[in-house]
C-alpha cells in the first residue's frame, strides 16, 4: 500500500511493519500485525524508557546489556556532536588515524590485562569476533601451521550473528535453516553445574568432567588441528551462566598445553558488568585476544574491539609485512565519531566509578533476586554475578523436567513482567529470566525489579 511520506498523523507502526525485517521477530506474522508491535520507543532517561504512546519502562536489561550508563547523557550527545561537527568520520586504512581513535586505542590498552598489545576497531561483538578468527588463522599460516585452524566454542556460547560469529555460537536456531559453516568450529561442553552435573557431583567434579571432556575433544581432533578456544567469561545469551569454581584456570592449563590460543569474548563482561575491567580479571584468565563492544560505547554509537595480546602481536609485528600490508578492515573501523562515543562513555565511567559501584552494589543485588525467587516452587536455580542475574525455571524442582516449550514459559513470563512495566529478557534457550540493568540502577529501582517480577510469576504459575 502507499503511505504519505509527510504529515503528523501517519501510522508508524504500519510504516515499519511494511518496510523493515527486524532481527529475532517473526516474519509474516509481525509483518501482517498479528503478532502485535512494533513497540516504538521514543526516549530514554537513566534506567528508564519511554514508549511513543506514553508508558515509562524499567529497562532491566540495558537494552540488550549494553547500555551500562544509562540513557540520556547529555555528556555522550555533546562529545558526539562535537565530534561529528568537527571530524564526523575519516577512514583508517594506510595509516590514517584521528584523535579519539588513538586516544581510545591506548584507554582500552590501559583497562586491559597487561599482556594486551594493540587494538583492531569494528563496529559489531560479531564482526569483533570474525576479526578474531581471522587474526588466528593469519598467525597459525604465517607460524607455518596451515593444518592448526580449528576454533573450539562452547554449547550455548553466543559470540554473534554474521556468518563466522553464528558458527561460533553454541545454539542450534543459529544454524537451522541458515547454513552456518560449521567444517572449522567444535563445540564443547557448557560449564553449567545444574544441567551438566551427574547426580551427586560437586562443582570440582564438575569442573574435572568438563576439563575431561575438552581433553577428549582435544585428542579427537588432534591438537594440531586446532587454532583457538572461544568463550565468555560468564556464558550471556546461553543464560547468564557464571563458571563454576576453578573452571577457567583449569581449561586455560590444558589449553596451554596443547599450544592453543584463548579468545576471551567480553562482549557483555567488558567495562564493568561483572564488577571488574574485564570478566577476565574476575576469574583468572590469561586470555590471548579479547573481543570487546556493547559497554564500550555503551552502545550510544557502535563500536567494537579485537584486543590482540602479545603472542599473537609479536608473531604479527615480525613476519606479516613480508606478505604486504596486513588485509583486514572495514570502512567503518576507527570511526572517530563512535571512538568519540567510546572515550565520554569510558570518562563517565571513570568519573562515577561505575565499576567500583557494581562490585559494592553487586552482593545487594544477587542478595535480592535469592531472597525474592530461589524458594519458589517452580525456580529451579538463581544464579548470577555482578549486575547480572537469571533465574531459571523449571516445572518440578527435584526432578528437574523442563516445562514444555509449547508453553512459552519464559516470553510468559517476561509479558507480565511488561505489563507491570518492567523490561526483563526471555533468554532464548529456556525457561530463564535474565537481568542486566543499567549500571546506574539505585535500590528503589532494584526493589521495583523485584517486585514486578514477583507479580509477573504470581500472574504466570
Ligand atoms: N559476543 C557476545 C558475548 C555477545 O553477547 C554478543 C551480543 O549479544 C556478541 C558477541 C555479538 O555482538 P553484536 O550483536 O554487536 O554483533
Amino acid at each position: 500500500e502507499t503511505t504519505e511520506r509527510a504529515g503528523s498523523n501517519r501510522d508508524l507502526g504500519l510504516i515499519d511493519r511494511k518496510s523493515m525485517i527486524h532481527p529475532f521477530t517473526p516474519l509474516r506474522t509481525f509483518s501482517d500485525g498479528e503478532t502485535g508491535g512494533p513497540v516504538v520507543v521514543d526516549r530514554g532517561s537513566g534506567a528508564w524508557i519511554e514508549t511513543a504512546d506514553g508508558r515509562r519502562l524499567l529497562d532491566g536489561f540495558a537494552g540488550l546489556y549494553c547500555v551500562n550508563i544509562g540513557y540520556g547523557r547529555p555528556e555522550m550527545a555533546e562529545a558526539i556532536a562535537a565530534q561529528a561537527g568537527k571530524l564526523a568520520y575519516y577512514h583508517a586504512y594506510a595509516g590514517h588515524t584521528s584523535e579519539p581513535a588513538a586516544l581510545l586505542a591506548e584507554r582500552i590498552l590501559e583497562m586491559a590485562p597487561a599482556n594486551m598489545r594493540r587494538v583492531f576497531f569494528g563496529l559489531s561483538g560479531s564482526d569483533a569476533n570474525d576479526t578474531q578468527v581471522k587474526l588466528v588463522w593469519f598467525y597459525n599460516n604465517i607460524l607455518g601451521r596451515p593444518t592448526k585452524k580449528k576454533i573450539i566454542a562452547r554449547e550455548r556460547g553466543y559470540h554473534g550473528a554474521t556468518v563466522m560469529a553464528s558458527s561460533l555460537t553454541g545454539m542450534r536456531f543459529y544454524h537451522e535453516g541458515f547454513d552456518a559453516p560449521s567444517g572449522p568450529v567444535l563445540h564443547t561442553t557448557v560449564p553449567h553445574h545444574y544441567w551438566g552435573a551427574e547426580p551427586g557431583m560437586d562443582e570440582a567434579g564438575f569442573v574435572a568432567k568438563c576439563v575431561a571432556d575438552l581433553e577428549a575433544l582435544i585428542a579427537r581432533e588432534g591438537a594440531d588441528t586446532i587454532a583457538a578456544f572461544i568463550g565468555e567469561p560468564v556464558l550471556g545469551t546461553g543464560g547468564l551462566i557464571p563458571p563454576p569454581a576453578g573452571y577457567w584456570p583449569a581449561i586455560q592449563a590444558v589449553l596451554r598445553r596443547h599450544d592453543i590460543l584463548l579468545i576471551a569474548d567480553e562482549v557483555v563482561c567488558g567495562f564493568g558488568r561483572v564488577g571488574h575491567n574485564f570478566g577476565c580479571d574476575a576469574y583468572g584468565i590469561e586470555p590471548d585476544l579479547i573481543t570487546v563492544a556493547k559497554g564500550l560505547t555503551s552502545a550510544y554509537l557502535p563500536l567494537s574491539a579485537a584486543i590482540v595480546g602479545e603472542r599473537v602481536w609479536s608473531v604479527l609485528e615480525q613476519s606479516s609485512d613480508a606478505r604486504g600490508p596486513f588485509a583486514h578492515g572495514y570502512t567503518y573501523s576507527a570511526h572517530p565519531t563512535c571512538a568519540a562515543a567510546g572515550l565520554a562513555n569510558l570518562d563517565v565511567i571513570a568519573r562515577e566509578n561505575l565499576i567500583e559501584r557494581v562490585a559494592e552494589f553487586a552482593p545487594q543485588f544477587q542478595a535480592a533476586f535469592q531472597d525474592a525467587f530461589a524458594g519458589h516452587p517452580h525456580v529451579g536455580e538463581v544464579r548470577g554475578t555482578g549486575m547480572l542475574a537469571a533465574i531459571e525455571f523449571v516445572a518440578d524442582r527435584d526432578s528437574k523436567r523442563r516445562f514444555d516449550l509449547s508453553e512459552k514459559i519464559g516470553a510468559r513470563l517476561s509479558a507480565a513482567a511488561l505489563e507491570g512495566g518492567l523490561i526483563t529478557r526471555s533468554m532464548p534457550h529456556g525457561d530463564i529470566l535474565g537481568f542486566a540493568p543499567p549500571l546506574v540502577i539505585d535500590t528503589n529501582d532494584l526493589d521495583f525489579m523485584i517486585e514486578k517480577t514477583k507479580s509477573a510469576i504470581a500472574s504466570v504459575f
